[in-house]
């Protein structure tokens, strides 16, 4: 058995569509990483909460071990991810396109099929666990990571609404929303 038996890869670099770890566990436990570059088109979900769905994310996937806090040596598995790129989302103030760099590294620690979930999980916000099930696949993993990452409320830092702009009096349907707020 090769490192390369744990993932589907291409010599080009893994299609993040099919990227799927055989075995989590292993792959951590041996150190593998994978990398490639996926079209933002691609991720779905995202996708809707762009300006326009343009450009590459590029992508890095390694495996971990980490002693617990007893000092046993590979007791904690963990994937980090590393992300990279940019999306215009949309200003939620003049409606246009808000370039936002991306450069994220986020962590996750693996926890084995059927064990317990520590009981820190929901502490520890720097790190979410995830369980580590055969065929991981790791598309909706990378994704709900850049989604965590987006700004909330995404504006310029100067910019004006676009009625203010055009000049006419009426009142924008984000006005009437934080009216309805207080
Ligand atoms: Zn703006």
């Amino acid at each position: 058995m090769s490192q390369q038996d744990h993932t589907i890869q291409t010599a080009a670099g893994a299609a993040l569509e099919s990227a799927t770890l055989a075995d989590p566990m292993a792959f951590a436990r041996d150190g593998g990483s994978l990398s490639g570059s996926v079209e933002v088109v691609r991720l779905q979900r995202l996708r809707d909460l762009l300006a326009d769905a343009s450009g590459c994310i590029t992508w890095e996937v390694r495996g971990g071990e980490e002693e617990d806090e007893l000092g046993q040596r590979g007791s904690r598995k963990f994937l980090w991810l590393d992300l990279e790129g940019e999306l215009r989302l949309v200003c939620q103030r003049c409606l246009g396109p808000y370039v936002f760099p991306l450069r994220l590294s986020g962590c996750l620690e693996l926890i084995a099929p059927g064990a317990s979930w520590p009981d820190d999980e929901l502490e520890d916000e720097s790190c979410d666990a995830i369980e580590g099930a055969r065929n991981l696949e790791l598309l909706p993993l990378v994704e709900d990571e850049i989604l965590l990452a987006l700004p909330q409320s995404p504006r310029h830092e100067v910019c004006a609404p676009p009625d203010e702009a055009a000049g006419s009096g009426k009142t924008s349907p984000f006005a009437v929303l934080a009216g309805l707020k207080k």
